[in-house]
């Protein structure tokens, strides 16, 4: 989806607020319904926008702990700050770097907000995903996932809980 922003690019400190959602899919991500976007772009003269406001959306992700798929709320703060393409900041991209920078080009007064929203949420994603922190993971020695159903090879589930390690104790304690 592209914005219109022609209209501000030549009025230093006009405003466009906006409130959309976004349906279109995301490079690189698998997302449960649309991109909650709430932005506020404001030209800084010489046709430079600042762009700032939430990303939210529902991401599937992978549990690194059992690796199943499952769905979690991401919200992104957006501070971002758009130049024209062409134009003399973005010249010296090589030795800057645009990350750095923070800055992206648009072309013909218009802003990509996939582009936006894609950077933002990226960079929001959990570093380690977890399906729940309870998660029991998979049993290192047959792989089983140990949310679903404990396996036979009962050392591991006594690391995974202690309690039930000191209850089996306690249970088999009658002399042997
Ligand atoms: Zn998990
Ligand atoms: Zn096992």
């Amino acid at each position: 989806m592209k914005i219109d922003v022609s209209d501000i690019i030549s009025h230093p400190g006009a405003k466009k607020e906006l409130c959309l959602k976004l349906a279109e899919p995301l490079e690189g991500l698998s997302l449960e319904g649309p991109v909650d976007l709430q932005l506020e772009i404001v030209s800084g003269g010489r046709g430079v926008l600042s762009v700032q406001g939430t990303v939210k959306a529902k991401v599937f992700l992978t549990c690194s702990r059992c690796a199943s798929q499952y769905c979690e709320p991401i919200e992104a703060e957006v501070q971002e700050r758009f130049y024209p393409e062409g134009s003399r900041e973005l010249e010296h991209e090589d030795e800057v770097g645009l990350d750095e920078l923070c800055a992206f080009p648009y072309t013909e007064g218009e802003l990509s907000l996939e582009e936006i929203a894609r950077d933002n949420l990226l960079a929001s994603l959990p570093y380690r995903p977890l399906c729940s922190q309870e998660c029991r993971g998979v049993c290192p020695q047959c792989g089983q996932n140990l949310n679903e159903k404990a396996c036979e090879c009962g050392s591991a589930q006594e690391e995974i809980d202690p309690r039930w390690g000191a209850l089996k104790k306690f249970s088999s304690g009658s002399p042997q």
